[in-house]
């Protein structure tokens, strides 16, 4: 009684997220990591670089070989591979691998959740394709520490508001703060270790980001990844941060470059070793950086007449990507709101590049486990029941076949044919009929047990092809 499916896909590129967790990296890495950061950002060093690599490399003083690195920036990898080269095509797998594990190291251990969280990462799929989806690490949780964010970013993915003040550490607030983690960690279990302390803010707008993340590594285990556009505004807490990373963690930090110049300031503030566990985001440069449109960048969109945004924008028209990568809990610790959340991909019904499936508001730890608790139970449907909708998500067509059916949109094509009954089902589904309509039509015209109907549209349901959109709870609608 399963659907097998049959797959093609089509690309989309997407940054490269989050932490390592691996031993230490070859002697070489950190220069040829800084080789690759300039050869990316900075068109200036490329234009030295074609006329006289040697030259190059030794006034920007990398100490690499500047012909063996020729097989890395080469497009079609021409080239023998040398050491270096060698050494770091290792640790970029390192990091994917890390990724990978970050992945399922975050499931929460409360099984409602698991199941919700898993469900929704198959959604994403479908709506993403496997390239995009794949770098979505689906955190359990995160925290905002500020309301709003001081840097003001044009291509912001989730549109930051203005600051508007932080969550100070307090004697008050670092009590609320540690009850939270502790319910968290209660709630969620050791997957919630892999969250972290910002989401439209940055980090370091808050001058007591460093003790909230200490709380955070003492009760939930691990150092929160931090990824700040400003590491140069005070260089001595930036390598402080850096330090406390490689004490508490292998993990890699990120910073968000903004120009040219911001990137060459970088280069001539801190050393190769020094960035070697610091992923440099050239955000200047779409090529290298692209952007999804949601947040901020749509919202440029729509304004420069709808441009790239379809004026009839509906949740099946538009596709605008997102940088969302939480399928749990997001919570301002300022406003004192959580939110439970998934990814998906931006339009006008969710501009934000995410959907709000729930929402509460807390002033004490138990008050937030209320809200956690009672999201779990009524937000994380896991199963349909009898006058639930089934209707297709809207972000894919369904093609209808004497022997199945075909699921696309512009990055994903899936064949899936069903083992028991191939029309019915599909047409139901087309008119997104309920969940007892289908299986007493079903048992009609093709005798088909409703059990069976049943537990067939369970694995669909469990695939994340259905829309969710009936289960978003109505006080987060917008
Ligand atoms: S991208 Fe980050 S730093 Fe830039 S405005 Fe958004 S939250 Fe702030």
């Amino acid at each position: 009684m399963s659907w097998n499916t049959a797959t093609t896909v089509l690309s989309h590129s997407q940054p490269l997220a989050s932490a390592l967790d691996s031993e230490s990296p070859h002697a070489s890495v950190p220069h040829t990591k800084r080789f690759l950061e300039y050869w990316t950002a900075d068109e200036d060093f490329r234009r030295a670089y074609d006329t006289d690599p040697v030259e190059t490399v030794t006034r920007h003083g990398l100490q690499v070989d500047a012909a063996k690195l020729r097989s890395i920036i080469d497009p079609n990898g021409i080239g023998a591979d040398s050491d270096e080269a060698f050494a770091y095509r290792c640790f970029i797998r390192g990091k994917l691998q890390f990724r990978n594990r970050y992945r399922v190291e975050g499931a929460p251990s409360n099984p409602r959740f698991a199941i919700w969280r898993q469900r929704q990462m198959q959604r994403v799929y479908w709506e993403l394709g496997p390239v995009r989806s794949e770098s979505v690490v689906h955190a359990p949780i995160c925290f905002e520490l500020s309301k709003g964010c001081t840097v003001g970013c044009w291509f912001c993915g989730v549109a930051a508001e203005p600051f508007g003040g932080n969550f100070e550490y307090t004697a008050e607030n670092a009590g609320l703060w540690r009850g939270i983690l502790e319910a968290v960690r209660e709630l969620v279990g050791p997957g919630a270790g892999c969250g972290f302390c910002y989401w439209a803010t940055d980090p370091l707008d808050n001058p007591d980001y460093e003790k909230f993340i200490l709380d955070f590594h003492k009760i939930l285990g691990r150092l929160p990844q931090t990824t700040t556009a400003q590491p140069l505004r005070d260089l001595p807490r930036t390598r402080a941060l850096l330090a406390t990373s490689a004490r508490l963690t292998h993990g890699v930090e990120r910073f968000s470059v903004l120009s040219v110049g911001q990137f060459r300031r970088i280069m001539e503030a801190f050393t190769p070793e020094e960035l070697t566990m610091v992923e440099l985001i050239p955000q200047f440069n779409s090529n290298a950086s692209p952007k999804a449109s949601a947040g901020a960048v749509r919202e440029r969109l729509v304004k420069l007449n709808g441009a790239g945004v379809p004026k009839t924008s509906t949740r099946d028209t538009e596709d605008g990507g997102s940088i969302a990568c939480v399928s749990g809990f997001l919570v301002n610790m300022v406003e004192r709101v959580a939110r439970l959340i998934s990814p998906c991909s931006a339009n006008q019904r969710w501009p934000l590049g995410y959907v709000i499936f729930d929402e509460f508001h807390f002033n004490t730890p138990s008050e937030f486990r209320a809200g956690v608790e009672a999201a779990i139970a009524h937000a994380m449907k896991t199963n349909l029941d009898s006058h639930d909708p089934v209707r297709l998500n809207p972000l894919l067509k369904m093609e209808r076949h004497p022997d199945g059916i075909t699921l696309s949109n512009a990055v994903i094509t899936v064949k899936m044919a069903s083992q028991i009954e191939p029309v019915v089902l599909p047409e139901c589904i087309e008119r997104g009929a309920l969940l007892s309509e289908i299986a007493d039509t079903r048992a009609e015209r093709c005798g088909v047990p409703h059990l069976w109907t049943h537990h067939e549209i369970d694995a669909i349901w469990r695939a994340g092809v259905l829309d969710e959109e009936p289960f978003v709870r109505p006080r987060a609608a917008q």
